[in-house]
């Protein structure tokens, strides 16, 4: 089984989400089980250094609406074959994948993930130059999205699935970007990539795919509703056959307790005293009281609306007064950057904040942590909540999504069952928030109710191999 694996980013190379993890980690699972699947990436500044003797696998002069590209072929740092879209002129920059360093998108997007998804469908058809066809290519995102549409108009197209990592960013475009793009004509209406008069790159993929998934059984429900659907849940709940959910798993190698060079002591289910070396080392870092008893509530986020930092910014007040202390690692709106710092100086010692990307303290932050914070509006799956299961670091979360299929409340039942692994909150608002934190902090104080908390959390499964296996067999099925 051959299966091109279409994304903008994969970790350890290019990240700025979920989706880089998932890049990742999936392919590599497949990988090990047998498929023979290749990634497909852009060639960001980044990725190209990345490629020690990288060797050209194909040229595309002229594809039309694009400049002149190339395929290097080299391999991710797991041994899965990578393949790279080098084209000078729409990847090598400074500043991000998506954005300059001002933050405002690349004014080329359209044309720069419009040239990715065109050759991810150059070579899932009989126009490749290359021997080596796919069975099946899975886009990922709006920014493959074009590819199940290119495919459509392609001789001899392989079947295609459409990964939607989050549903809240579309790829959308003036109309006659379409036909700039080499789209054509008759593909620009409803019934096509049309949306209310615009380009979208994502409703392009998922009224073309032959399969949609999502990362979370919760969030396909969702996303067929008007509340989460931002404007598709037509088109996908008229999809809903050829929709499913399937919840991401982690890199459990990546993400060990036991064996994380970025901790000062390693740890396991079976001995958590590790555990507080490193809160005293994120104490520190942080610039916190060292104090060994304060509940400690950590959060690694993007800084935006859908992840709820907005509602922990407005109750760190009363979060420090419990009291309790706060680590916040993220970047994203200015606003929050700007007041997440203020609140590290205004209650200096009980909160710490660090605006960037962090990769070494995101990972300290699970496991020095006691609670992790993860209040999102919207969460298609979400990574951290399973992470900070994982360090025994239970999670604080609203639900929604994969949040909801990941974390176990706490209450006299699950206790009792054996599988309670965090706090869950209903409505989302800044009360229901700050009081999940409380009878978060209620249970940590009784050591025997918080040691099983984080045992059950350690026991769960979060690999890769189901859900795996699950693409697998969607990849079979596209093949009959
Ligand atoms: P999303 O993809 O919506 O941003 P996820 O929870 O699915 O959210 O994945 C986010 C990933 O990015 C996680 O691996 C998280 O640890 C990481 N991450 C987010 N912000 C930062 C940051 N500032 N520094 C380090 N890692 C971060």
């Amino acid at each position: 089984m051959r299966v091109l694996f279409a994304t903008s980013e994969v970790a350890p190379l290019i990240k700025t989400g979920g989706l880089a993890d998932v890049s990742a980690a999936l392919p590599a699972a497949l990988h090990s089980m047998g498929v023979d699947v290749r990634v497909l990436l852009p060639g960001y500044p980044q990725v190209l250094k990345a490629l020690p003797s990288p060797q050209t696998a194909a040229d595309f002069p002229a594809l039309p609406g694009f400049p002149p590209a190339r395929l290097l072929s080299g391999a991710l740092p797991d041994g899965v074959p990578l393949w790279v879209v080098e084209c000078p002129e729409l990847y090598q920059r400074g500043g991000g994948a998506y954005q300059d360093e001002h933050g405002g998108d690349w004014p080329d997007n359209a044309q720069r993930f419009g040239l990715l998804s065109k050759i991810a469908a150059v070579l899932g058809s009989t126009d490749s130059p290359l021997e080596w066809k796919p069975d099946v290519v899975h886009c990922n995102d709006w920014q493959t999205g074009l590819a199940p549409a290119y495919l459509h108009f392609a001789p001899g197209a392989a079947p295609c699935v459409m990964a939607v990592h989050n549903l809240a960013f579309q790829g959308i475009f003036p109309p006659q970007t379409a036909a700039e793009l080499g789209l054509p004509a008759e593909c620009f209406q409803p019934d096509g990539v049309e949306f209310h008069g615009k380009l979208s790159f994502l409703k392009a993929g998922l009224y073309y795919a032959d399969h949609i998934t999502t990362v979370s059984p919760s969030y396909a429900e969702e996303i067929q509703t008007d509340v989460l659907g931002f404007g598709m849940q037509g088109l996908l709940a008229h999809r809903r056959k050829v929709l499913n959910g399937i919840l991401n798993g982690i890199d459990t190698e990546d993400w060990n307790p036991a064996a994380d060079p970025n901790l000062v002591q390693a740890y396991d289910a079976t001995d958590l005293s590790g555990k507080s070396a490193n809160k005293r080392e994120l104490q520190k870092r942080m610039g916190l009281h060292v104090d060994p008893k304060v509940p400690l509530f950590g959060l690694v986020s993007r800084f935006t609306r859908q992840k709820g930092l907005d509602l922990v910014l407005k109750i760190t007040p009363q979060l420090v007064a419990l009291p309790a202390q706060l680590v916040l690692l993220g970047s994203g709106d200015a606003g929050m950057q700007r007041t997440a710092l203020g609140l590290s100086h205004r209650y200096s010692g009980q909160v710490g904040a660090y605006v960037g990307f962090d990769e070494g303290l995101s990972h300290l932050i699970e496991a020095g942590a006691d609670i992790f914070l993860m209040p999102s509006r919207f969460e298609p799956c979400g990574l951290n909540q399973m992470y900070s299961q994982r360090y025994g670091t239970p999670p604080v979360v609203h639900a929604t999504g994969g949040l909801i299929d990941t974390v176990v409340d706490c209450s006299a039942a699950s206790l009792k069952r054996g599988d309670a692994t965090g706090f869950v909150f209903d409505s989302m608002g800044a009360s229901s928030l700050l009081s999940a934190a409380r009878r978060a902090v209620v249970a940590y104080r009784n050591k025997k109710t918080w040691r099983t908390l984080q045992r059950n959390g350690m026991a769960r499964d979060f690999s890769w191999d189901k859900s795996a296996a699950a693409y697998r067999d969607i990849y079979a099925r596209l093949m009959q």
